[in-house]
C-alpha cells in the first residue's frame, strides 16, 4: 500500500497565509481593545455637567480623550468622551477637585512596536510551524527532501562488536580470503592509500539461504575490530513514500561518523531489484530507495574506512546499477558446503555441546550432501536435543544420524498406527528402491531403511549415501537414479498386482530428473546439446522455464515418458528376477520396521550365496 500525502511545500505555505490572517486579526481588534476598560461614552456636555456637580473623581486627560472616574449614585463607573479645545478644562477640574493627570505620552518606538505586535508572534508561529511539520514529516514522509529535519528512527542495529570472527565460520574459504583483504584495509587503510590503490567500496555475497552470509559479514566486522551497522532490505522498503530513502541517508550518515566501519545491508534484493518499466506505475517508493542508495555509494569517501557488504540469494533480479564498479563490484560466492566443509561446521558447531569422542563427523557429512551451514548447525542442536530426551549426558553418533532423518524428512510419528496390510505394501515398496539400487551399478550404497512414518508425510524411506562426494553424475548413474526412484512401485505390482499412492514422491522426482537430462544436461539423442529450459533464482530450489516452441515442448513430453517407461520396465525385471530375496527382506524390514545398510546387504549376500550354488549364472545376468 502506498500512500502519497500532499506535497509538504504546499501544505506549508497553506499554513503561512492561514498565520497572518490570524496576526492581522489579532492586531486590528483584540490588541487595541486590550487597553481599554470597560467604559461608556457619553458627550462631552454629559461630563461637563457630571463635573460641575462634583460627581468626577478621577480624569486622565489625553491628547484626544478624556477617561474620567464618575459616582453616579451608589457606584463609581469610568467614563469616556472626546477632548475639546477647552482652555478652561484645567481650571474646572481643579475646581471640582478632581485629581487630573495628563498621560506622558509612554509612546512606543514604532520599531519595538512593529517587534512587539508583528515579529514576534510571527516567529512563535513559525516555530510552532517548523516543529509542526518536523512531526508531520517524520511521522509521514521521512523529510523527502524537504526540510530534513533530525534523524528517521530507521530500524539500524549498530554493534561496536559483533563478537565473531572467522573462525566461528567453517568452510568457506574463497569467501574469507576474499574478505580477508576488506580486513585487512580496514585494519590499516594508509598502506593502500600510500600506493594508491583503491578498496572496493562494497562487497555482495551471494548464495543459497543458510549458508553463513549473515555470518560471514559479523566476522568480518569482528576480525576487524570495528563497528556493524546491519540493516534489512526489506526495511527500507516502508509504507510511505521518501521513508526508504531517508533511511538510506541516516544509515550513511551514521556510518560516516563511526568510521572506520561496516554496514550490511542483507536481503539486499528487496530494494535492489531491477527497475524495469514493466509494471504500471512502478514502485515508487522502491526505486526512490534505490536510487538514494546508489547516490550515497558514489557519495562517500571509502577512504575513511567504511565498508559495505550486501547479502542476496537472488543476484540474477538485481539492478545492474548496483553491480557496477565503484559499487557492488565485489561479488563473493557463498555456496553450500562440500564434504570437507560439511565436516567443518559439524565440528564448529559441535564445539559448544558436550559430544561423544566416538561421533565421525565424515560419515555424518557424507550424509547431508545438500545441506547448508545453517541446516548442519540445526542438526548438531536436534542430536543434542534427542540426547536429552533420552536422558543421556552426551550426543552420540545415532542422536546426529536421527537428527539427519528429522531435519531432512520431519520427526517420527510414533502414535500413528499403520494397518498391517498398508504396512506390508510399504515394506514391499522401500525395498524395492533398495533392491534395484543394490543391483545396479554406479549407485549410491543403501545406508538405511525404514518404514517409521515421518511428519513430512514420507511412511517410509531408503537413505542412500554415497562413498564419496561427487561433482559430476554421468549418464549411467542418473538414469539408474531413475529405475531406483521408479522401483517403488514396480515391487508393488510385481506383488500385490495393484498399485498405491505411495509412489507420488518418486514419480516427481524420477520426472524432473529425465527432464534435467533433455533439456538441460543434452543428455538425449534428439536434442543433442540444445538448451531448452532456463533456470531462475538458482539458489532458491531453481525453478524452471521452457525456452522453446510447443512442438519441441511436446517433444521433451514423448522423450521425458520413453526414458521413465524403459526405467520402469528395467526396474520390473531386476526385481522379477530377485524375487525370492525381495520376499526375505521385505519380511525382515516388516519385523524391524528399521534396518541398516549393512543388515540389508548381508541378507542380500546370504542369498546370492545360497543362489550361487543351485543355478551359478542367474545373479550376474540379473545384475545388468
Ligand atoms: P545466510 O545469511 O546465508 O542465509 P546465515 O549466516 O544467517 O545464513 O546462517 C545461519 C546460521 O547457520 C548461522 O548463524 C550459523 O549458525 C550457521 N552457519 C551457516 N553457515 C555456516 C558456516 N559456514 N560455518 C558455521 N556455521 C554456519
Ligand atoms: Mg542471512
Ligand atoms: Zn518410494
Amino acid at each position: 500500500m502506498n500512500q502519497t500525502p500532499q506535497k509538504p511545500k504546499r501544505q506549508i505555505l497553506f499554513y503561512y497565509v492561514i498565520v497572518i490572517i490570524i496576526m492581522i486579526l489579532i492586531n486590528l481588534f483584540l490588541i487595541p481593545s486590550l487597553g481599554r476598560q470597560q467604559t461608556e461614552e457619553i458627550p462631552y456636555s454629559d461630563f461637563l455637567s457630571l463635573l460641575d456637580a462634583k460627581r468626577v473623581l478621577q480624569a486622565k486627560v489625553d491628547s484626544t480623550s478624556i477617561t474620567f472616574a464618575a459616582e453616579l449614585g451608589n457606584n463609581i463607573r469610568v467614563y469616556e468622551t472626546g477632548r475639546m479645545e477647552d482652555p478652561e478644562l484645567v481650571d474646572r477640574m481643579l475646581a471640582a477637585g478632581v485629581e487630573f493627570t495628563q498621560d506622558v505620552p509612554t509612546q512606543v518606538s514604532p520599531l519595538l512596536q512593529l517587534l512587539l505586535y508583528w515579529v514576534a508572534p510571527m516567529a512563535l508561529f513559525i516555530l510552532v510551524g517548523q516543529l509542526l511539520m518536523r512531526y508531520v514529516t517524520k511521522n509521514m514522509n521521512g523529510g523527502n527532501g524537504f526540510m530534513s529535519l533530525g534523524k528517521s528512527n530507521a530500524k539500524v542495529y549498530m554493534e561496536s562488536q559483533t563478537g565473531k570472527s572467522f573462525a566461528d565460520v567453517a568452510g568457506e574459504d574463497e569467501a574469507k580470503a576474499a574478505l580477508q583483504e576488506i580486513v585487512d584495509f580496514l585494519h590499516n587503510p594508509m598502506k593502500y592509500k600510500d600506493i594508491g590503490a583503491r578498496m572496493p567500496k562494497g562487497a555482495l555475497l551471494v548464495g543459497p539461504p543458510g549458508t553463513g552470509k549473515t555470518l560471514l559479514a559479523k566476522a568480518v566486522a569482528g576480525e576487524a575490530k570495528v563497528p556493524f551497522f546491519s540493516i534489512s532490505g526489506s526495511e527500507f522498503v516502508e509504507m510511505f513514500v521518501g521513508m526508504g530513502a531517508a533511511r538510506v541517508r541516516d544509515l550513511f550518515k551514521q556510518a560516516q561518523e563511526k568510521a572506520p566501519c561496516i554496514v550490511f545491508i542483507d536481503e539486499i534484493d528487496a530494494v535492489g531489484k531491477k527497475r524495469d518499466a514493466g509494471m504500471i506505475g512502478g514502485n515508487d517508493e522502491r526505486e526512490q530507495t534505490l536510487n538514494q542508495l546508489l547516490a550515497e555509494m558514489d557519495g562517500f569517501d571509502s577512504s575513511k574506512g567504511v565498508v559495505i557488504l550486501a547479502a542476496t540469494n537472488r543476484p540474477d533480479s538485481l539492478d545492474q546499477a548496483l553491480l557496477r564498479p565503484g559499487r557492488f563490484d565485489r561479488r563473493i560466492p557463498v555456496e553450500l558446503p562440500d564434504l570437507a566443509g560439511r565436516e567443518a561446521i559439524l565440528k564448529v558447531h559441535a564445539k559448544g555441546v558436550r559430544t561423544s569422542s566416538e561421533i565421525n563427523y565424515h560419515d555424518v557429512a557424507l550424509a547431508t550432501s545438500g545441506t547448508s551451514g545453517a541446516e548442519l548447525a540445526n542438526i548438531i542442536n536436534e542430536g543434542a536435543l534427542l540426547a536429552v530426551r533420552e536422558g543421556r549426558k552426551q550426543v552420540e553418533q545415532k542422536d546426529l544420524e536421527e537428527a539427519i532423518e528429522t531435519v531432512i524428512a520431519g520427526y517420527q510419528r510414533k502414535g500413528a498406527v499403520i494397518l498391517p496390510d498398508e504396512k506390508k505394501v510399504i515394506s514391499y515398496h522401500e525395498i524395492g528402491h533398495a533392491l534395484v539400487a543394490a543391483r545396479q551399478s554406479s549407485s549410491a550404497p543403501v545406508h538405511k531403511i525404514t518404514i517409521i512414518p515421518r511428519t513430512s508425510g514420507a511412511l517410509g524411506y531408503t537413505m542412500q549415501v554415497e562413498e564419496d562426494e561427487h561433482y559430476l553424475m554421468t549418464r549411467d548413474e542418473i538414469v539408474n537414479k531413475i529405475t531406483t526412484l521408479t522401483a517403488g512401485r514396480a515391487a508393488e505390482e510385481l506383488v500385490f498386482h495393484e498399485i498405491t499412492s505411495g509412489a507420488s514422491n518418486d514419480i516427481e522426482q524420477a520426472t524432473k530428473l529425465a527432464r534435467m537430462m533433455i533439456t538441460r544436461l543434452g543428455m538425449s539423442s534428439q536434442f543433442d546439446m540444445t538448451a531448452l529450459e532456463s533456470v531462475q533464482n538458482a539458489y532458491l530450489g531453481g525453478d524452471t522455464s521452457l525456452i522453446c516452441s510447443e512442438d519441441t515442448a511436446s517433444a521433451i513430453d514423448l522423450e521425458v515418458m520413453k526414458i521413465i517407461q524403459k526405467c520402469h520396465d528395467k526396474a520390473m525385471e531386476i526385481l522379477t528376477n530377485n524375487v525370492t530375496v525381495l520376499h526375505q527382506l521385505a519380511q525382515y524390514l516388516l519385523e524391524k520396521e528399521t534396518i541398516t545398510g549393512d543388515e540389508f546387504m548381508d541378507i542380500l549376500n546370504k542369498c546370492d550365496a545360497e543362489k550361487e550354488q543351485s543355478a551359478p549364472n542367474v545373479v550376474s545376468a540379473s545384475a545388468e
